[in-house]
């Protein structure tokens, strides 16, 4: 060390007993800090790590179950259940979904009745104000409902129970059948695929009634104007949904019903929603023609 750099030595050290203390305070608030980021990234973690295994695994916030052929449907404590009404429910929901490709007779599902439990708030994470739910094997039913009637009622709709329970079982078929990847919030086909499948296979009773005509549902759905129909539409009589939940519905009914594709063929069909939906337009007036 040079002997003039005595005086910036002893200088530095002069000074440097101040900055000894701050660099230690510093040092030691770095360690705090540290450790907070730490802990506080381990505390999401952990936290949203508790969430998701909750949205995948919620029985332990339902004090109730009760088991009925394929379903185990979990409640809260007070809740009174009309047990026999759900399981006439239940039994017609299956019936239904039985009739599809995706069926799989081994898959047992469970029913969270979430009103009025905080499971409620923790699966709504999953975004989208929705009055049910499929995630992976569970159904989360979000509203009040009327088991005796076979009704849930929102604000503007009255919705039929037991179609309610078939399209989100088809919904977790559709996760079981491609995987849980490819339906998920994240990745899943358009919309159109995605929720036209288990409308079109809930609805089948009232697809397959005597009255009932896919040309006249195309009709009454061309002729409303766009901005009345922009975000939702009368599905069926008294329940409004989001528009493409009936467009969707009425498109795979067309591809499946008239122009015998399945469900799989559907789903790697590269054609676009607006291709099909004017073949399908092309065909009504084609049928309508010929009367
Ligand atoms: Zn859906």
């Amino acid at each position: 060390m040079p002997p003039n750099s005595q005086p910036t030595n002893s200088n530095t050290r002069r000074h440097g007993s101040k900055p000894a203390v701050v660099q230690q305070i510093i040092k030691k608030m770095k360690k705090i800090i540290k450790r907070t980021i730490a802990g506080t990234l381990l505390f999401a973690v952990v936290g949203i790590g508790g969430l998701v295994t909750l949205i995948f695994y919620p029985q332990s916030l339902f004090a109730n179950k009760f088991e009925h052929n394929q379903f185990t449907v979990y409640y809260n404590k007070d809740y009174k259940i009309e047990k026999e009404a759900f399981q006439v429910i239940l039994d017609n929901a299956y019936e239904i979904v039985e009739k599809s490709g995706l069926h799989n007779p081994d898959f047992k599902y469970k029913v969270f009745l979430a009103q009025n439990n905080i499971f409620n708030k923790i699966e709504g994470l999953q975004g989208c104000d929705v009055i049910a739910r499929a995630t992976a094997w569970n159904i989360a039913v979000k509203k009040d409902i009327d088991l005796k009637n076979n009704r849930m009622y929102t604000d503007r709709s009255t919705v039929d129970l037991t179609v309610l329970l078939a399209h989100e079982m088809v919904h977790i078929l559709q996760a079981d059948k491609y995987g849980l990847l490819n339906f998920s919030p994240l990745k899943h086909p358009p919309m159109w695929k995605l929720e036209g499948y288990p409308e079109y296979v809930a609805r089948s009773t009232y697809l397959n009634s005597e009255t009932y005509d896919l040309r006249k549902e195309i009709q009454r759905f061309v002729s409303v104007d766009e901005d009345i129909k922009i975000e939702t539409f009368e599905a069926v009589e008294g329940h409004f949904m989001p528009t493409y939940y009936f467009k969707g519905r009425i498109m795979v009914e067309y591809l499946m019903d008239i122009k015998g594709m399945t469900y799989d063929a559907i789903l790697k069909d590269p054609r676009t929603e607006e291709v099909v939906f004017n073949e399908m337009v092309g065909w009504m007036n084609e049928v309508k023609g010929e009367d």
